[in-house]
């Protein structure tokens, strides 16, 4: 399979939504947070466990997935959620050492560090 070539993000969003209805399920904003939380709960405790990195690839999957599922219970279409990934894409790529530094295991906006030292909120 040619995983290179294909959008993955289009197929997994509309074969979620396919799965959901062949089952008649209409996410619910309850049920898919839920889920999440239960998925993200494994990625976590997959990654913690150790280096299997096929069990930790196959949670983190699942989180894609039912984080699609929150998307859909509030309405966010394959096409928002596309546009806002490659928008977050591009705003990573705009940040620069000088726009941003890596501290205390996060990149922070280095103008949120100067408001936080002067006691504002960041
Ligand atoms: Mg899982």
């Amino acid at each position: 399979m040619d995983t290179q070539q294909r959008d993955s993000l289009r197929e997994l969003f509309l074969g979620t939504a396919a799965f959901y209805e062949r089952f008649g399920y209409v996410p619910q904003l309850g049920d898919s947070v839920t889920n999440f939380r239960e998925e993200t709960r494994e990625l976590i405790e997959a990654a913690e466990d150790g280096d299997d990195v096929r069990h930790i690839a196959e949670e983190a999957a699942d989180v894609f997935v039912t984080a699609m599922g929150v998307c859909m219970a509030r309405g966010v279409d394959v096409d928002l959620l596309i546009e806002q990934v490659y928008a977050v894409i591009h705003k990573n790529d705009a940040k620069t050492h000088e726009t941003h530094i890596y501290t205390e295991g996060k990149i922070r906006r280095r103008s949120s560090l100067k408001r936080s030292d002067d006691g504002a909120e960041p």
